[in-house]
């Protein structure tokens, strides 16, 4: 693949030897994965569709995966369009699972949309946390109310605006930030994205802005997840570095099925690109001090 030479510069920098895997694991076709919306369906119910209509599946972390040349067969079934599957990466089905959300708690998913990890935590809690979901894109928010609505998500509101500037007197007990990033873990060759050392600072700006702000809305001992699809530290470790001391890291204590990991700080996740997972990075944080 041609990948970007600044980025592949920066990829060698960072993770010497093991660059070439990622190189690798970013060239690939990757599978078609979704999970069950166990709102409306269940894990049941749709390996009873897939074999009905001859799809061959496997199951990684819970969720389905099958070739990548049946993405169009899954969309085509009717349990797609009455928002009983949902398409996702199984990257990106983590950190609703690290964030642990429980009912009748008040989450925040400071980035929402199109709503893949907002409605994964409804169906989570089974509808039962109060969820605000925020965006700032007009059409992306719509896009996210859209997906909410389909897949049954109930108990949740949909805020159009800039998560930094939510007013600090709204307080979580826990919070999402699935931060905007240069995605360097997921191009693909057909979308090779477009990767600039301006990106990243832009990206980097907003990401510390964000989490600043994330921890004047979190409760004291509230949790925060801090995510990207990015491969590059200065968008993962680097941010979350910025915040230790009022917080600190809650080991990342999830094991995704078959992944390869990637070195990054102690207690974080960060998941080679290969056929089955995007590149990517989380971290779990606990906010012990309100002295800022
Ligand atoms: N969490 C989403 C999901 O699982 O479907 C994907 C989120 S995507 C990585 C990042 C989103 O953040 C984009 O939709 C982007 O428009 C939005 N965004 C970027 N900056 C924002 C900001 N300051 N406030 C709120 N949303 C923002």
């Amino acid at each position: 693949m041609e990948m970007n030479e600044k980025l592949r510069e920066m990829l060698a920098a960072a993770y010497g030897e093991r660059a070439e895997e990622i190189s690798r694991g970013l060239s690939v076709r990757r599978m078609t994965t979704f999970r069950a919306n166990t709102l409306k369906s269940s894990f049941s119910d749709v390996s009873e569709t897939l074999t009905e209509a001859g799809i061959a599946f496997s199951v990684r972390n819970g969720a389905f995966v099958v070739a990548p040349e049946d993405y169009s067969r899954v969309r085509a079934l009717p349990i797609y369009e009455r928002g009983e599957i949902y398409m996702q990466s199984l990257s990106s089905m983590l950190p609703p699972l690290l964030l642990g959300a429980r009912a009748g708690e008040s989450i925040l998913d400071m980035c929402a949309a199109p709503g893949g990890k907002t409605s994964q935590i409804a169906a989570l809690t089974s509808n039962g946390a109060f969820i605000t979901a925020c965006e700032r894109d007009k059409v992306r928010a719509e896009r996210l109310k859209h997906n909410l609505a389909l897949l049954g998500v109930k108990r949740t509101s949909v805020l159009m605006t800039d998560a930094a500037s939510l007013d600090p007197a709204m307080k979580f007990d826990r919070i999402l930030l699935d931060a905007p990033c240069t995605g360097s873990g997921t191009i693909t060759p057909s979308s090779p994205g477009k990767f600039s050392e301006k990106l990243l600072a832009g990206c980097v700006k907003t990401q510390k802005k964000l989490l600043a702000h994330a921890l004047r809305l979190l409760k004291k001992g509230g949790t925060l997840v801090y995510s990207t699809c990015s491969l590059l530290p200065a968008e993962n470790e680097d941010i979350v570095r910025t915040a230790l001391g009022k917080v600190e890291l809650v080991d990342a204590d999830i094991h995704p099925e078959g992944a390869s990991l990637l070195p990054a700080l102690p207690g974080t996740l960060l998941v080679s690109p290969d056929e089955f997972y995007e590149g990517f990075f989380v971290a779990r944080l606990r906010l012990i001090s309100k002295n800022f």
